[in-house]
């Protein structure tokens, strides 16, 4: 018997992953993007937004607890977070874990993926029903215009930077996150793969140089993004984010201080990397 398999379209990527599908639970077409839960014998289930795999159950560890803990433990006091994105519910999760946090609204502009992953997705939808989660749909990019020192801690966990995701880019976007931070805050994204998307990093990296003093960049290996070795763009007003100024606390796979430290590259290739003198 042949394998039914699914193969991502990544329109980013120069590289076509390839899974085999025991069952297909869920195909839709939101107002933003077509929506795909499947189920793999390797990887567990898979959420799949316009044809580009987001996470698989087996592995997403590796990227929500570096996106959500980095950046709360470089804050001493981290009570009110912001979460752009992230309708999976995996970085609420992973945020909710700090007893400190008063309150993390989720603001992702499909309510529907939302829907999915409550209903196909139970291990990672669990902070939705945490009465410190809120959840609004809305364009990230229009909500934060709103805010001014508001947010301790402000995590971009966006599809990649095409469409509707592209604005939470751009220098005008993170000038709106420096003003809704508090006079301490931290900044983190998301920022695609060290080598397929260098680009990419240089300039996300630049552009958050012209807006916040601290600027720096971490990294997990993630075994079903393209090109495994993934960036963290990370940002802050005050605080140095390379080492925890908290005591690491909250049940994780992977993330500890030490994870953490080893998550930041080495400042002198960091500085290549940056800027351009890496090549290949
Ligand atoms: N972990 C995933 C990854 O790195 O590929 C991201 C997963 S999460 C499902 C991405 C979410 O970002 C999607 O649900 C999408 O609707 C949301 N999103 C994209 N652009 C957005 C925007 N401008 N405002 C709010 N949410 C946005």
């Amino acid at each position: 018997m042949r394998d039914i398999v699914f193969i991502e379209r990544d329109p980013y990527a120069p590289i076509r992953h390839c899974y085999t599908v025991s069952k297909i639970l869920y195909q839709g077409k939101s107002p933003y993007q077509e929506i795909q839960v499947i189920e793999s014998p390797e990887f567990g289930r898979m959420l799949i937004l316009d044809g580009v795999v987001q996470l698989d159950e087996k592995y997403e560890f590796l990227y929500h607890e570096y996106l959500a803990h980095v950046p709360l433990h470089a804050h001493p006091n981290p009570r009110n977070v912001l979460i752009i994105g992230g309708g999976d519910g995996g970085t609420l999760r992973e945020v909710l874990k700090h007893d400190v946090v008063e309150r993390a609204v989720l603001v992702d502009i499909d309510k529907e993926v939302i829907e999915v992953s409550k209903k196909y997705l139970p291990t990672l939808s669990v902070g939705f029903n945490d009465p410190r989660a809120i959840v609004v749909n809305e364009d990230g990019y229009r909500y934060i215009q709103d805010y001014e020192n508001e947010f301790d801690v402000i995590i971009v966990d966006s599809t990649d930077p095409v469409g509707f995701a592209h604005v939470l880019t751009t220098e005008d976007f993170f000038r709106y996150v420096y003003k809704a931070l508090k006079e301490d805050g931290i900044f983190v994204a998301q920022t695609e793969s060290i080598h397929y998307h260098l680009e990419m990093v240089r300039t996300i990296q630049q552009r958050l140089k012209k807006v916040f003093p601290i600027v720096d960049l971490y990294t997990s290996v993630i075994p079903i993004y393209a090109g495994y070795w993934w960036t963290f763009s990370i940002a802050s007003k005050k605080y140095p984010v390379r080492s925890p100024v908290r005591e690491v606390k909250v049940e994780t796979k992977i993330y500890d201080a030490d994870m953490h430290e080893y998550a930041f590259l080495p400042e002198s290739f960091y500085n290549k990397l940056v800027n351009g003198e890496y090549k290949y």
